[in-house]
């Protein structure tokens, strides 16, 4: 691995203590642009596959997050309150100061080899994203994948990241043995509002190319349409004009996701609401005056439009050519966005 640009530092060096719930982490901070401001904690997990609670609503049972954090710095991210767990806030910190699990793909390899595993699908990109910034430098998820690919073992990727296209080669060679779903997270196409709520991210412009590149390679794609914005990306004439970018795009699926506000994501957003758009703001209290989520009457409805949409725009009609697996038994892609996991009590999988 190479380190250009890198300095160790002291944790105050590095913007502050050391958090409780990192003892012995490295401490990192790096020179280039893309890294200004950003601390990365790297730590020595001692597990890596987490284990969804039954109870739980979500397609998957097994997931790998080799980050926590996330410097796509969305402020709707539903994962931000994840960061509290570790006695950093939910906001600038969430954006900033990451946590980064260096041993992730080998102890992976640990966990996959062990007689009780069952091979059952993993699903990436459920808490953080697998593909932001920190990924070019550390490539745990291209190790993750690597061995995801050695044991055949099916598995799931959700992400707003270009970078996933680095490893177009693994995404080929597992799919030559097992089921791999590739998913990318796409809410709308509105330049101006992507600068001001996902302003870590590739553009949507971007995300769509990486569909179409994907769908070209074999690989397909499904879009996540999340989250719909209320008041901000729900017009039919908005809703039209992301179903038509995806389809466009070549997408297999587009599954709608309306905003959520959990704590955390709740502040941080409406502390943006506030500051841009602050005309919005009683709409979003009398919206969400019931807790985190929609009216079923509002999220129904845009789920409706965009089903209209997507027929209209022939989404799922065809299918992509692929040389991906059929899903294994009782296994269906994720229609669940990364930070929904946060519904979650943590993990554990960290120290
Ligand atoms: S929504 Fe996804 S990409 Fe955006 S900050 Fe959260 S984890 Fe990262």
């Amino acid at each position: 691995m190479r380190w250009d640009n890198l300095q160790i530092a002291t944790a105050e060096a590095a913007g502050g203590a050391l958090p409780l719930a990192l003892p012995g982490a490295v401490t990192r901070t790096f020179t280039t642009p893309g890294f200004r401001g950003v601390t990365c904690y790297e730590i020595h997990a001692k597990s890596l596959l987490s284990k969804v609670p039954a109870a739980s609503q979500v397609p998957f049972r097994w997931t790998v997050n080799p980050y926590r954090g996330c410097t796509h710095a969305c402020t709707y991210c539903f994962a931000r309150n994840t960061h509290t767990y570790l006695d950093l806030d939910s906001g600038h910190d969430f954006d900033s100061r990451i946590i980064v699990k260096v041993n992730a793909a080998d102890v992976l390899r640990r966990e996959l080899g062990a007689r009780s595993w069952q091979g059952e699908a993993v699903a990436l990109g459920t808490n953080t994203d697998p593909y932001q910034r920190a990924e070019g430098r550390y490539r745990l998820t291209r190790g993750i994948l690597t061995v995801l690919r050695d044991y055949a073992n099916p598995f799931s990727i959700l992400t707003k990241g270009t970078l996933i296209l680095r490893d177009l080669d693994l995404l080929s060679d597992a799919a030559q043995s097992s089921w791999v779903s590739v998913s990318l997270s796409i809410g709308f196409t509105d330049q101006l509002l992507w600068r001001q709520v996902e302003p870590g991210t590739p553009s949507p412009q971007a995300r769509l190319g990486v569909c179409r590149t994907l769908v070209d390679a074999g690989i397909g794609c499904g879009v996540l349409m999340a989250p719909v914005l209320p008041f901000l990306t729900d017009s039919d004439e908005a809703l039209e004009a992301t179903v038509a970018a995806i389809a466009d795009a070549g997408a297999s699926s587009v599954t709608p996701l309306v905003l959520h506000l959990r704590p955390g994501a709740r502040e941080w957003y409406l502390g943006w609401l506030r500051g841009s758009r602050p005309e919005l703001v009683p709409r979003y209290e009398r919206l969400y005056s019931r807790g985190a989520y929609a009216p079923k009457e509002y999220t129904g409805a845009v789920t409706a439009k965009v089903a209209q949409l997507a027929a209209m725009y022939g989404i799922g009609a065809r299918r992509p050519a692929q040389h991906r697996m059929p899903p294994p038994p009782a296994q269906t892609p994720p229609a669940i966005h990364e930070g929904q996991l946060s519904l979650l009590p943590n993990s554990g999988d960290l120290l």
